[in-house]
């Protein structure tokens, strides 16, 4: 097997590793596909907690060989590799209860990524997919998952204002899935591009940060601001622009897969009783993304145009962190592991 290292900040290397079917319900599967994503691109960067590690959270390939005791999957068997694990120790877990998991495991993060050739694994980690949803899409399972997290804690109804702060791939799949919901978005970003793009997606409201802002959604919104919001991580807009934007009494969802330090000014929030919460590393809505994704929910073409070989992985890291300093975010782009 070939994996992929992170040896320290800006230098990978590659290395080759033993790895063979231990127990009967293992399942060694070749990947074929990994969304190199912004938080690949922070730990090349440095924000890793610890070095070495194997980057690359998600991912989808075949199965080649299952252990006699798989039952979920079977040789030639598609699967999303999961990209996220109960820690199986906490008391939750211990109390039955993984889906409330206090230090969930990361893939790419807190343990081995999917940076590699084969990975051999428990079929518990592994989502089968139907032939209907494509590896390419298959790879947004885990983003479409966290979303759905974000409109569960919403408790989004029909014909619901949403302000969903920062157009990247979480803003617009998020915004496309409130549409799907019945919701309607209105989605904030500096960025023109991501905003045009979002538009090519369907998503009717979409605004530039700028001082006109306020009264765009109040317009929209016949003047009572929208009933919740969501702010997107690592982007540039001020966390404080959702309390502006929420109604009284509303919700702030701050979501995105990981949180760099921010200071907030608290004042509008606690003046309008506004409720704050997180939703980040969820994984209970996988079965559900598949299901969005056989339903053609979600139009992820922004997201697929930007493909590259795993021959070219150090040029792309490099020019992919250069776009990150250089514009302040990170760009998904798909790699083609064979
Ligand atoms: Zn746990």
């Amino acid at each position: 097997m070939k994996i992929w290292k992170v040896l320290a900040p800006g230098t990978i290397a590659a290395e080759e590793r033993p790895d063979n079917i231990q127990t009967a319900t293992q399942a060694k599967v070749k990947v074929t596909k990994l969304l190199l994503s912004p938080a690949d691109l922070r730990v090349y960067a440095g924000s890793a907690p610890a070095y070495p590690v194997i980057p690359g959270r998600f991912a989808v390939g075949v199965v080649s060989e299952a252990g006699t005791e798989c039952v979920a999957v079977e040789k030639n068997t598609h699967v999303y590799l999961n990209d996220m694990a109960p820690c199986g120790q906490c008391e939750q877990c211990i109390a039955g209860k993984p889906e409330n998991c206090v230090r969930v495991h990361v893939a790419g993060t807190d343990c081995d990524g999917y940076l590699r050739d084969f990975i051999v694994t428990d079929e518990s980690n592994l989502s089968p997919l139907p032939p209907s949803v494509s590896d390419e899409e298959a790879l947004f399972i885990g983003i479409v998952s966290m979303c759905e997290a974000v409109i569960d804690r919403l408790n989004v109804s029909k014909g619901m204002h949403v302000a969903v702060f920062g157009a990247g791939e979480i803003g617009n799949i998020l915004s496309q899935l409130l549409i799907y919901h019945q919701a309607v978005p209105v989605l904030i970003d500096e960025d023109e591009d991501k905003l045009k793009a979002a538009a090519g997606c369907g998503i009717y409201y979409t605004f530039k940060a700028d001082e006109t802002l306020g009264e765009n959604i109040a317009r929209i919104t016949g003047g009572r601001m929208a009933a919740g919001s969501v702010f997107n991580s690592y982007g540039p807009l001020a966390p404080e622009l959702p309390f502006m934007a929420t109604a009284a009494g509303g919700t702030v969802v701050y979501t995105g897969f990981g949180f760099p330090e921010r200071t907030v000014q608290l004042k509008a929030a606690q003046d309008k009783r506004l409720t704050l919460t997180t939703v980040t590393n969820d994984y209970t809505n996988n079965e559900a993304a598949i299901n969005l994704l056989v339903n053609k929910a979600v139009n992820l073409a922004p997201f697929l145009q930007r493909k590259n070989r795993i021959a070219d992985l150090e040029q792309i890291l490099r020019e992919e962190k250069d776009h990150m300093q250089a514009h302040g975010y990170a760009r998904c782009s798909v790699i083609d592991m064979l």
